[in-house]
């Protein structure tokens, strides 16, 4: 029988692959991909020559039939995305889901993604943590704020760099700005840096260099919480 795969790949260092990734994608019928472009310069840094069709937001919705009989008439495929794991702030989920619902079997691959790295070295604790990905832009963000002013669990938020100081300041105005946090920065990259301290901190080392790259916001408990908003 054959079955979905989900693989997961390197979010910056290709070096981060995993020997049953690459002999996962040598093997499969068909790769299923965010971006096809991103895919094929991944596939042809390791040698590996597959099918590629595209797997994303857009047209996730419209693609699961035809790819579940795919894998029901025997073809293996794996769903990549851009960077780390698919399904965690990325396309995927629907499939999964729809996989399960049908009786196919599903397997994930361990393998890169951006959180644990950055909560790991963030040095804030990790035996509990609430990963919530990018915060809503617009609709819901206050709600969400006031909601992560009492989240005692450390916090993990994904950001683009275009927003970093504002979510950086908008967080430390309900929890306070002596909460302690951690800026991750390129992970896994040449330019990788942890900028840790407190939101006042991050706040004030952002301003003055500006930030540039892909982030990882983890953010402790707070140490005002009785006066947070
Ligand atoms: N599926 C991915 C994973 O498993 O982490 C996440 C995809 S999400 C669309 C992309 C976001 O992940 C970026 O905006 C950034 O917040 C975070 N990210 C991805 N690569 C990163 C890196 N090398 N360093 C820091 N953050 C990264």
């Amino acid at each position: 029988m054959a079955k979905l795969t989900i693989v997961p790949t390197p979010i910056g260092n290709l070096e981060d692959i995993t020997l049953r990734a690459l002999s996962t994608l040598k093997r499969v019928r068909l790769i299923l991909a965010e971006d096809t472009r991103t895919t094929s310069i991944l596939l042809a840094h390791f040698g590996i020559k597959c099918s590629l069709q595209s797997h994303h937001m857009h047209n996730e919705h419209k693609t699961l039939e035809v790819i579940c009989r795919r894998i029901e008439e025997c073809e293996d495929v794996a769903l990549v995305s851009d960077a780390g794991t698919p399904a965690i702030s990325d396309p995927g989920f629907l499939l999964v889901r729809e996989c399960i619902r049908r009786g196919i079997e599903v397997e994930c691959l361990p393998g890169p993604t951006a959180f644990v790295p950055a909560l790991v070295a963030s040095g804030l604790p990790c035996d509990r943590f609430v990963f919530e990905g990018f915060l809503p832009q617009k609709k819901g963000r206050q709600t969400k704020l006031r909601e992560l002013a009492e989240e005692e669990r450390t916090t993990i938020l994904y950001e683009s760099p275009f927003r970093v100081v504002k979510t950086l300041t908008q967080l430390a105005e309900y929890k306070g700005e002596d909460c302690p946090a951690a800026a991750c920065r390129e992970l896994s990259k040449l330019h990788e840096e942890i900028v840790r301290g407190t939101l006042k901190e991050l706040i004030e080392h952002f301003q003055q260099t500006p930030p540039k790259g892909e982030f990882v916001l983890i953010i402790g408990k707070s140490t005002t919480f009785d006066t947070a908003k």
